[in-house]
């Protein structure tokens, strides 16, 4: 069998300072894996500036001069690491074999790449990077990130536990992914959606090699906003369990206002008030969560996913 060409996917935003230092160190792990006869020396080293406002563009067209190895995109402003990742993923998705995507600040471990690579050899599509702790994280993060994958998990949004964006995608993998139209991108959420042979690789993360972090608390929360939102409709549905709840409550008091008004403990006219009051407010709220489910419904049918992958024909090979 052919080596596979592998792609290396890099984000970078405003990472002057890091890149510098990362960088070669991909390279030598290009090298490395093509010197064991993982892979191709076609391999790449993919970078995608993601609208930075310093002179990381500038750094990679210098790298892209200095080596071969060394390519790069850029977009067109800062749309976020997602769609950074997503961008550099589908650029690569016609010309190498595999693609490994990873953050450039240099904390996670890039010597899982050589078993990642040898999973895909093994016959996995997709290869997740999971951390197997979280020493290097300060208190905070460590304790924001777990309630993070808790809380989406609760929602109904399946993510690999402790998996970042840390993973191998093979070629035929990231077509399909190509076929997921939506907008409001989660990566993590979607890779696997889209199936195939699946394992996970552990590695340690440590610090940022340089530079300052460009995820926030605010960019964490927008980003498990839109992880329950892309995947999961269960909001709505708590929506109509709430009025479900809340509907029952109000025919209680329905019952409860007959009774006051035939003891004659009411005034006049307040039981017949209250009686409407409940039993509409019950039966717009549970209205209301239908609405919602339709609604549901239709968010999903917007995101145009494909609606079946082949993974094998028999007149394949
Ligand atoms: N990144 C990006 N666009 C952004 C924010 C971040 O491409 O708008 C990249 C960044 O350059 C890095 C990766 O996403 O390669 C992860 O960011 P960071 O290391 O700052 O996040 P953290 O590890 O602190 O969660
Ligand atoms: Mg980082």
């Amino acid at each position: 069998m052919e080596h596979p060409v592998l792609y290396i996917v890099v984000p970078c935003y405003n990472e002057q300072e890091v890149l510098p230092i990362t960088a070669p160190m991909f390279l030598n792990k290009l090298k490395e894996l093509a010197e064991k006869g993982l892979i191709s020396e076609d391999s790449r080293v993919l970078f995608v500036n993601d609208g930075s406002s310093d002179e990381t563009w500038n750094i990679i067209r210098a790298l892209a001069r200095s080596d071969e190895h060394y390519i790069g995109i850029s977009q067109s402003r800062n749309r976020g690491h997602q769609n950074a990742v997503l961008a550099g993923l589908m650029e690569a998705r016609n010309r190498c074999d595999i693609s490994i995507s990873i953050d450039c600040d240099g904390q996670d471990d890039i010597n899982a790449m050589d078993d990642m690579v040898r999973a895909y050899l093994g016959g996995c599509d997709i290869v997740y990077g999971v951390r197997c702790d979280r020493e290097s994280d300060s208190f905070f993060k460590r304790t924001t990130a777990q309630g993070f994958y808790k809380f989406l998990s609760a929602m109904g949004a399946d993510v690999v536990y402790n998996h970042a964006d840390y993973r191998l995608i093979s070629a035929r993998a990231l077509r399909e992914l190509a076929k997921f139209e939506e907008v409001n991108l989660f990566l993590r959420g979607m890779v696997p959606l889209v199936g195939f042979k699946s394992t996970s690789v552990e590695y340690k993360r440590t610090e940022r090699l340089a530079g300052k972090s460009k995820y926030p608390l605010r960019k964490m929360l927008s980003l498990a906003g839109d992880g329950i939102t892309s995947l999961s409709i269960k909001p709505l549905r708590l929506i109509m369990g709430f009025g479900l709840i809340v509907a029952l409550l109000s025919f209680a008091g329905v019952i409860w206002a007959i009774i006051s008004a035939l003891g004659g403990h009411a005034v006049a006219g307040w039981a017949s008030t209250t009686c409407i009051i409940c039993f509409v407010s019950g039966v717009q709220l549970i209205c209301m969560g239908i609405i919602g489910e339709y609604i549901g419904k239709i968010y999903l049918e917007t995101k145009r996913r494909p609606r079946y992958i082949i993974s094998e024909r028999t007149w394949d090979k």
